[in-house]
């Protein structure tokens, strides 16, 4: 059968080029980095120019680098690491409310410590205004923390802006650039970004590896204790061929950045036309063109989310919900509800994400099966019975009690 993954922004399959730079990693040059002996200097090397690779990937420094395991890891040291860093400067945090769950958790944690944060909110293309964090700030502010560009309906948000105002203001700047990594070019001494967060996985290279970039003179302390590794501020043995394969993922990203994003903007807008002519009462989620070249969000009026998945993989497309949906909980998305949908519409929503190596035939593929399933589901959705007996323009409201979740 027919295999179309379009769920890149979950995770992307690691690339044969970075596959084959991790190999040896694991059996010939599989020292501790911490070791005198040769292997151990080897691996130590590996780790070096990993970290030369992301630097020069964000306009860091090397030594500005710190390995991580992932981009959940780098969120809560970095936002942890600055309250406790500037508690004596004051309590007050600045986000938004389209955050990751690794940056919002994280600061409803610090909320229960004692810690004041605003939620700022966003347009209804997911923007947070310059103007709202401007009007947050107060003497008692000490970080901002926004996504360089949303995971889910793939906004970019105005991150030079705001990594402006914070450094007139003396605030450190935090960004969750890890959607933006690779897509979009990110500087961060260009954007005053004092705090950046990136993940491997989500660049075609490994899972469970990440970094956090830490301003050179920005002190937020060590997070995980222990041995001395990263420069005594995350103890733990690298993860060796990990981080050879994140440093070698993001240079070819970095490389081929212009490239690729013209030619995944151009599926990104086939699929996107495709879906809005070919079938009715669906919407756009997200900025039509602040957007990340790979996001495709769409609502789909009286459907479900979750039955359109299923729908879709047994025709081999692998998409996701825009609602968060996971085992138990059918909240829909904070994302979606943020940007204004109400919750009925922010549960038939899907997101679909194209990777490095997705290709026209996917696209094509994927306009072919879409308006069929859709229109299947339509046919037998209580939702759509409720539209034509009303015969209303807009049934919906915003009580979802008539949603009958186990429809598929
Ligand atoms: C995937 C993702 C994360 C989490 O990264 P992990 O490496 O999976 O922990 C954080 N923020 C954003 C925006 C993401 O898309």
């Amino acid at each position: 059968m027919n295999k179309v993954y379009l769920d890149n922004a979950a995770t992307t399959a690691v690339s044969p080029e970075v596959l084959e730079a991790m190999l040896p990693y694991f059996t010939q040059i599989f020292g501790n980095a911490s070791s005198i002996h040769s292997t151990g200097r080897d691996a130590h090397r590996a780790v070096d120019a990993a970290r030369k690779q992301v630097a020069a990937a964000i306009g860091a420094l090397p030594q500005e680098i710190y390995f991580t395991a992932g981009g959940s890891e780098s969120d809560n040291w970095a936002i942890k690491g600055a309250a406790l860093a500037k508690k004596d400067k004051g309590n007050h945090i600045i986000t938004s409310s389209i955050e990751h769950h690794a940056v919002l958790h994280t600061c409803q944690w610090l909320e229960k410590q004692g810690f004041e944060v605003t939620y700022l909110p966003v347009d209804e293309y997911g923007r947070v205004r310059i103007e709202d964090v401007e009007k947050a700030v107060t003497d008692k502010t000490i970080l901002i923390t926004i996504m360089a560009a949303n995971n889910e309906i793939g906004t970019i948000e105005p991150i030079a802006e705001i990594g402006k105002l914070a450094r007139e203001k003396g605030i450190l700047f935090h960004t969750d650039a890890v959607q933006a990594i690779g897509a979009v070019p990110i500087d961060v001494n260009a954007m005053n970004i004092d705090l950046l967060s990136m993940s491997g996985h989500k660049f075609h290279g490994p899972k469970g590896v990440g970094a956090l970039y830490i301003r050179k003179g920005v002190k937020i302390g060590q997070y995980m204790h222990g041995g001395a590794q990263e420069r005594n501020q995350r103890a733990g043995t690298e993860n060796l061929a990990g981080i050879v394969g994140m440093g070698k993922a993001i240079e070819i990203a970095v490389q081929n950045l212009e490239a690729n994003s013209q030619r995944m903007t151009a599926l990104r807008d086939k699929l996107i036309t495709g879906i809005l002519k070919e079938i009715p009462d669906v919407r756009l989620n997200g900025h039509p063109t602040e957007r990340l070249p790979n996001n495709v969000n769409v609502s789909v009026r009286y459907i479900e989310g979750e039955a359109l998945l299923l729908r879709l993989d047994l025709a081999g497309i692998a998409g996701s919900s825009g609602s968060a949906c996971t085992s138990g909980s059918l909240d829909p998305s904070h994302v979606l509800l943020a940007i204004g949908l109400p919750h009925e519409i922010a549960h038939g929503s899907l997101r679909l994400s194209l990777g490095t190596d997705s290709t026209e035939e996917d696209v094509d593929f994927v306009l072919d099966k879409l308006p069929g399933i859709i229109k299947s589901l339509r046919d037998m959705s209580p939702l759509n019975f409720y539209n034509q007996t009303l015969n209303s323009s807009c049934p919906i409201d915003h009580d979802h009690g008539h949603m009958d979740e186990d429809d598929e």
